[in-house]
C-alpha cells in the first residue's frame, strides 16, 4: 500500500514512475556481447530497466529454451537469420507481439506475417568480384553465376550454413524447386576451390585471385573495409532488373512464457527507435531496418540497391528443402580422392 501511495505521488509529480521500479528483462542471445551489450546499456540508462543476458549460438540457445519451457527466465530472443527466427517460432518458443508501432517501422517483409519475430538490422547476402579479374558488364544476377563463363572462378561458403541455406530457400520460393536446383548445381560445377567454413575467408580468396567472384554477407567485407584490408575487391549488386539483392536480418522476438512482457515488448519497440537504430547501424556495417535512419559512412560509399521483398518467413518454411536440395547438388559433401590405396571415396564434411 505505501508503495502504491508512493507511487501514485511520484507520478502526480510527473517524476517517472519507471525509474524506481526495479523491473528487468532477460535476454538470450545469439549475437555476441559486443554487438548487443551498447545497445543494452543505453535502454537501461533510458529506462532504468535492468538487463540481464546470455549469449551463446542460436541453436543451443534454442534448446535451452524448449528444455526451460515454462520455467525460463528468458523474455527475448535474439539471432541473426530469418532462418533461425522461423525455426525458433516454429518450435514454438515465441510469441506474437501485437504492435502497430512495429507494423509501420519495420517492413512486411522483414517480419514475420504471425508477428513472432522482427528484423532489426538487414544485411545483403551479394556478390563480391575480385577488381583486375571481372570485367565491367561481366555480373548480372545469382543465376548467371551458374553459367559456364564462371568455370573454376566461384567460390562459396559451406552449405552448412544458415544464410546459403536461406539464399537457397528464397530462390526455391522464386523460381520453384527444379529452377533452383539447376542453379545451384551449376554453381557447384563453377567452383574454383572447396567451399570455405565462413564469408571473411571467401572474400580473401576472391582478393588473392584465387577465384574470381563470391556470394557473402554486406558486413564482412565492411569489416575488412574499415581495416583497409578490402583491396582487390568490391561488392556487386546483382539482380538489379529483376528479383533484387537478397537480404537477410537479424531480428528479435518475444519468448512463449517471457516473465516481463509488457517490458519486453518495450525493448523490442525501443530496437525500432531512431537511437537504437543509428546504433545499430555503426556497431556492424549493416542496414538500419527503418528506412528513415541512416547507414554507417562507410556503408553508404556501396550505393542503394533494389532488394527482394519476398517474406524472409520464406527462408524457414523452406529451409529443409534447400538443405536437401544442396545436398543433391553436391554442395554439402565433397569427394576427395587419395590415392588408390583407400578404397572408395572418402566423404568430407565441410
Ligand atoms: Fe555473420
Amino acid at each position: 500500500m505505501r508503495s502504491l501511495i508512493f507511487a501514485i505521488v511520484v507520478s502526480v509529480l510527473g517524476l517517472p514512475v519507471v525509474s524506481i521500479a526495479a523491473e528487468e528483462i532477460v535476454v538470450y542471445s545469439a549475437r555476441k556481447e559486443h554487438l548487443v551489450k551498447p545497445l543494452f546499456d543505453e535502454f537501461e540508462k533510458e529506462t532504468g530497466v535492468t538487463i540481464k543476458y546470455i549469449t551463446d549460438k542460436a541453436g543451443p540457445l534454442l534448446q535451452r529454451l524448449k528444455a526451460e519451457g515454462k520455467r525460463s527466465p528468458a523474455d527475448l530472443l535474439i539471432t541473426v537469420d530469418a532462418g533461425n527466427l522461423w525455426h525458433a517460432a516454429n518450435e514454438g518458443v515465441l510469441q506474437p507481439v501485437k504492435s502497430e508501432l512495429l507494423d509501420q517501422k519495420v517492413p512486411a517483409h522483414l517480419r514475420d506475417p504471425e508477428d513472432r519475430w522482427f528484423g532489426v538490422t538487414i544485411r545483403a547476402r551479394t556478390i563480391v568480384y575480385n577488381t583486375d579479374n571481372v570485367a565491367d558488364g561481366e555480373l548480372t544476377t545469382y543465376e548467371d553465376l551458374a553459367s559456364e563463363k564462371w568455370k573454376d572462378r566461384l567460390c562459396l561458403r559451406t552449405s552448412k550454413k544458415v544464410y546459403n541455406q536461406s539464399l537457397v530457400a528464397m530462390m526455391i520460393s522464386r523460381h520453384g524447386e527444379e529452377k533452383a536446383a539447376e542453379i545451384v548445381s551449376g554453381w557447384v560445377n563453377n567452383l574454383a576451390l572447396p567451399p570455405f567454413s565462413n564469408d571473411t575467408k571467401t572474400i580473401q580468396a576472391v582478393q588473392s585471385g584465387q577465384c574470381d567472384v563470391a556470394i557473402v554477407n554486406t558486413y564482412y567485407f565492411g569489416r575488412l573495409e574499415d581495416k583497409g584490408e578490402s583491396r582487390g575487391a568490391a561488392l556487386f549488386w546483382p539482380n538489379q532488373e529483376t528479383s533484387g539483392v537478397h537480404v537477410n536480418i537479424s531480428g528479435i522476438g518475444l519468448t512463449q512464457h517471457a516473465p516481463h512482457k509488457e517490458t519486453a515488448v518495450r525493448f523490442i519497440e525501443w530496437m525500432v527507435s531512431d537511437k537504437a537504430q543509428s546504433m545499430l547501424a555503426n556497431m556492424n556495417f549493416e542496414y538500419p531496418v527503418v528506412a528513415s535512419v541512416e547507414t554507417s559512412e562507410l556503408v553508404k560509399n556501396w550505393g542503394t540497391f533494389k532488394s527482394d521483398d519476398i517474406n524472409l518467413s520464406e527462408a524457414g518454411r523452406l529451409q529443409s528443402q534447400a538443405v536437401r536440395l544442396m545436398d543433391r547438388a553436391g554442395y554439402k559433401y565433397l569427394i576427395i580422392k587419395f590415392g588408390s590405396r583407400i578404397r572408395g571415396p572418402l566423404f568430407y564434411e565441410i
